[in-house]
């Protein structure tokens, strides 16, 4: 194989993820003509014969390791914050007899204390590549740091639309980040809608969650490492805290891709969309049979601040992945994820998210019910670290 081929990339087109239909990569491009989310598609035969995976792996470094698997051809320069590989750190948790071994995919470990940086390095890449200057995101808090220190190392401006109720600590990160941020009396469907009215009038490039098509293959490199991690054959089931669902949607992206170059077994994990009781849109849909969210979830009670998206807009994306993968959708208490948040430290050294801590309390629920078993291999996404969530008190902790 002529190594010195594998430069560059095999995209071929942007696909309408509802209809199939095909658009130009030429240019930056959001919504399809029905308004449904684009999905970025590439040459896989080709890829197939000229790409090895064992070569790509070697050069096992960042985010930029799968460049040949994402959108960024030789003239397309990344922006970078230094976006390396996130640990599986295992834990052994007690359930009756038996322990459960499960691994704990510590994405607090990037730039910005979020998995966001993953999604946001690709997505202001290509803005800067398409010529874009001035970006807008809406964000539950995670997305808008990330986009506003990207934004800084790309020279950009931007602007961040976020709740007024976002934890302090994040509203303070963007500010010092110097993006120009505004706050909205509500949640982030509205801060969606504020953001695509100023996106609108000011020419502004639009970064919410896949609204333009390279945030998706930004969080897509997370199914490509974990693939990596295990060595070309992945864990039985994956729990992922979901809001707008990117990271549930771009892991099963990468898994199919990696399927068709033939790089790894048939066999899929079980996916399974973590949310909370005080907001699970995904799990009312899913549960009642519906192929979308239909109607937002509310009232939205929860205080994690990750899956605080009542309608998202890759529901039906969301949805699908979830009946191909054979998996399902939790909902556990803001109390629960509290206790796990706890017992997570105290017992393991781990100060996880509250949106991490979560996963761990579902996975919990599932090992109860016997929805999973002790000798699965089980993968909890702590999707930021634990500081984004303020210390509790020293006397109550
Ligand atoms: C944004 C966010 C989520 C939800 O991610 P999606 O991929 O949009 O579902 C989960 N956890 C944290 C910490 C987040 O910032």
């Amino acid at each position: 194989m002529d190594q010195s081929s594998e430069a560059g990339t095999y995209v071929t087109h942007l696909e309408c993820s509802l209809t199939g239909q095909q658009y130009a990569h030429d240019r930056m491009r959001y919504l399809s003509d029905n308004g449904a989310p684009l999905l970025v598609r590439y040459d896989l035969e080709q890829m197939r014969k000229r790409l090895d995976r064992d070569f790509i792996a070697r050069r096992r470094g960042d985010i930029w390791t799968w460049c040949n698997l994402l959108p960024v051809g030789e003239d397309v320069t990344p922006v970078t914050l230094g976006e390396s590989i996130t640990p599986l750190v295992p834990i052994n948790l007690e359930h009756g007899q038996r322990a459960g071994a499960v691994l704990i995919k510590d994405e607090g470990r990037l730039p910005t204390g979020s998995f966001k940086a993953r999604g946001m390095a690709l997505a202001v890449t290509m803005a800067r590549h398409f010529g874009k200057t001035e970006l807008v995101v809406p964000t539950a808090g995670n997305a808008g740091a990330a986009a506003a220190a990207y934004g800084a190392a790309a020279g950009m401006t931007v602007h961040v639309i976020a709740p007024r109720d976002t934890p302090d600590i994040t509203l303070r990160e963007i500010a010092f980040l110097g993006a120009q941020s505004h706050q909205v009396d509500g949640l982030i469907d509205m801060c969606g809608e504020f953001a695509r009215a100023r996106a609108t009038q000011h020419g502004w490039h639009n970064l919410a969650t896949l609204a333009e098509p390279y945030r998706l293959e930004g969080k897509k490199t997370m199914g490509l490492e974990l693939a990596c991690q295990f060595n070309w054959s992945l864990p039985d089931i994956i729990y992922y805290p979901t809001g707008g669902g990117t990271g549930f949607i771009g892991m099963w992206k990468a898994f199919a891709e990696l399927r068709a170059l033939g790089w790894i077994e048939e066999k899929l994990p079980r996916m399974v969309a973590v949310q909370t009781l005080g907001c699970s849109p995904i799990k009312s849909a899913f549960d009642s049979g519906l192929d979308d969210v239909e109607e937002a979830f509310q009232p939205v009670t929860t205080i994690v601040p990750g899956v605080r998206v009542p309608k998202p807009l890759g529901g039906r994306l969301i949805v699908s992945v979830l009946r191909e993968s054979n998996g399902h959708a939790s909902a556990v208490s803001d109390e629960s994820t509290l206790s796990s948040h706890s017992e997570a430290a105290r017992k393991h050294g781990i100060h996880l998210s509250l949106e991490g801590a979560a996963c761990l309390a579902a996975y919990r629920e599932d090992l109860d019910a016997g929805r999973v078993s002790t000798d699965q291999i089980a993968i909890i996404f702590n999707t930021a670290t634990g500081y984004k969530w303020p210390l509790p008190n020293i006397e109550a902790s």
